[in-house]
């Protein structure tokens, strides 16, 4: 069996039991970066066996950890933090188990998207989830089908892009376009600030140090 195990995106008591139970019991814990989920497994104290699985070996190492499920083996997936899968590796293992008929969990858990698209106040009924966006190739259009979406959207973005993003989305959706940016959920300094793009634009101008994780929801076209 393979479980997909959410772990904290910055709080650790967002950690649910079933999740510590599952890092316990498991043979294998599979991790994005094995030193950051070390701190993560030793302040639970667990110590199931870990190894990397990452975005520059996961297509090497699936073949191998396929066998071991085959073999009987019961196996957790982490990332950094989250839920794997979602802007993170995990969706060729999953592929490979469906193909092959080996169950897959997914437990649920922390992500970034759904506290920052409820807190966001825009409508929840429908969303659409449009992670990191390319740096350069296809990013234009991206931004310009993203602006003629009728229900709202998310985004990931690393903080140093921001106020470049905010920009582009002002630019492509109009201004007064209502948004919200979500800064550090869970941590010390969680930051939700409210506004239309231009009002986020003049929070996060060029050239301000923005530090931390970001996520970026934005209103639906009218
Ligand atoms: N798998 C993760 C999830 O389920 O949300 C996402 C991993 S992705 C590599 C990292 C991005 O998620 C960050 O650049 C940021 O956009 C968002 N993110 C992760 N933690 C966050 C936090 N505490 N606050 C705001 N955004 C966060």
């Amino acid at each position: 069996m393979l479980y997909i195990v959410p772990t904290p995106i910055g709080n650790l008591e967002d950690i649910s039991l079933r999740a510590l139970k599952v890092l316990r019991e498991v043979d294998l814990i599979l991790a994005e970066d094995t030193r950051t989920s070390r701190v993560l497994l030793k302040h639970f104290d667990i110590r199931t066996p870990v190894r990397s699985f990452h975005a520059f070996n996961e297509h090497k190492a699936v073949d191998g950890i396929m066998r071991q499920l085959e073999q009987g083996a019961d196996i957790a997936l982490i990332s950094d933090a989250g839920t794997p899968g979602i802007s993170d590796p995990g969706f060729l293992l999953t592929r490979a188990c469906r193909l092959a008929g080996i169950p897959v969990t997914c437990l649920p858990g922390p992500t970034a998207l759904i506290p920052a698209l409820v807190v966001s106040g825009l409508p929840t009924d429908r969303f659409y989830f449009a992670g990191f966006l390319p740096h350069k190739k296809g990013r234009k259009k991206l931004l310009q089908d993203l602006a003629g979406r009728q229900e709202t959207f998310v985004l990931y973005e690393s903080p140093h892009r921001l106020s470049r993003c905010l920009g582009e989305l002002a630019a492509a959706c109009g201004p007064d376009r209502q948004a919200t940016v979500c800064r550090e959920l869970t941590k010390l300094h969680e930051e939700i600030v409210h506004g239309t793009l231009d009002e986020l634009q003049t929070q996060f101008p060029p050239g301000k140090k923005v530090r931390g994780e970001v996520v970026i929801v934005v209103s639906g076209r009218e």
